[in-house]
């Protein structure tokens, strides 16, 4: 029995998804991702863990035996209005924990689908396994890898949180990428303070982040006492967006989250918390990935 490509796409946007497509689950040509050369230089940095499971991040079909269709699912985040104050967080951290939303509604997507195909085995996947996700968006025809390096969806911009679902049916159709969108423009080339978005080896790949020079990385995946003075953080203690906000795409971009009162108040107390007020103002949000002692190196 072949999956319902309409129905599944329906069913997605009407549990509250943004975007929803579908793609061969096939092992990635090395041609078309740039993950070995971009491990090779170092741009990782210390993040080892990228280091692991390389063949799984090259193959969904490691990853769930049988393995014939990725489902890819976008939700988007563009808040409706920017934080303001000294201490900047990225956009993507002001609501509820992105991990914990998606993979509610990945699990009502999979029963859905369980409910309708006996025979289907599926697993969820939001960042908790190794696979190489921007790929499968643009495989699904969600977006292009943009010169930002991340997926850019047409109505979301790279203001979007992806998923997948990758599961042992195949498909009655499938989706084709999107023509790339970005064409000569290089706006988030040149609004990123530390040139930290470079060439990729690969001509059909683009560019990569070198994660060493990037105040995301360094500001929260940096587990160090200091961070290297030369990278300029731009007033952010959580993330960086100054490549994201300068793209014409997310400019236009559809708000998909309302700032509330609550938000506001919550984000607005981080820049003077002690450590338990910080703890309790970021549970259940991404910011929960920082210790305080994190967040209080990153406010220099
Ligand atoms: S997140 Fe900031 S530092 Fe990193 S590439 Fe974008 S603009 Fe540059
Ligand atoms: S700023 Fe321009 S080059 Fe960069 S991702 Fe957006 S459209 Fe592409």
């Amino acid at each position: 029995m072949l999956l319902d490509a309409q129905w599944i796409k329906h069913t997605a946007l009407a549990l509250g998804f943004d975007a929803c497509g579908l793609a061969v689950a096939a092992p990635i040509p090395h041609s078309q991702w740039d993950l070995q050369q971009w491990l090779a230089a170092g741009r990782h940095a210390d993040m080892h863990y990228m280091e692991e499971h390389v063949d799984k991040r090259y193959d969904p079909t490691l990853l769930v035996p049988g393995a014939k269709t990725v489902i890819s699912v976008l939700l988007g985040y563009k808040p409706s209005a920017l934080m303001e104050g000294t201490v900047k967080i990225a956009q993507y951290a002001y609501g509820e924990d992105y991990h914990e939303r998606l993979k509610r509604l990945l699990y009502q997507l999979l029963s859905a689908l369980s409910d309708r195909y006996p025979d289907l085995q599926g697993r969820p996947f939001v960042d908790t396994a190794p696979i190489s996700d921007k790929y499968w968006a643009v495989q699904a025809g969600l977006g292009w890898r943009g010169k930002n390096t991340l997926l850019v969806n047409p109505t979301l911009g790279s203001y979007c949180f992806i998923g997948e679902l990758v599961v042992t049916l195949a498909a009655d159709a499938y989706d084709t990428p999107l023509p790339d969108g970005c064409g000569t423009c290089e706006r988030c080339l040149k609004a990123c303070p530390n040139h930290a978005i470079v060439p990729s080896p690969l001509p059909a790949v683009g560019t990569q982040v070198d994660a060493r020079r990037c105040a995301s990385y360094h500001t929260i995946e940096n587990r160090a006492e200091t961070l290297p003075p030369d990278v300029k953080l731009s007033g952010y203690a959580f993330g960086c967006d100054c490549c994201q906000l300068a793209c014409p795409y997310n400019v236009d971009a559809a708000t998909r989250y309302q700032l509330t009162d609550a938000d506001k108040e919550r984000l607005g107390s981080l820049a003077q918390a002690d450590e338990a007020s910080f703890k309790k103002a970021t549970r259940h949000t991404a910011l929960n990935r920082i210790k305080y002692c994190q967040w209080q190196r990153n406010k220099r």
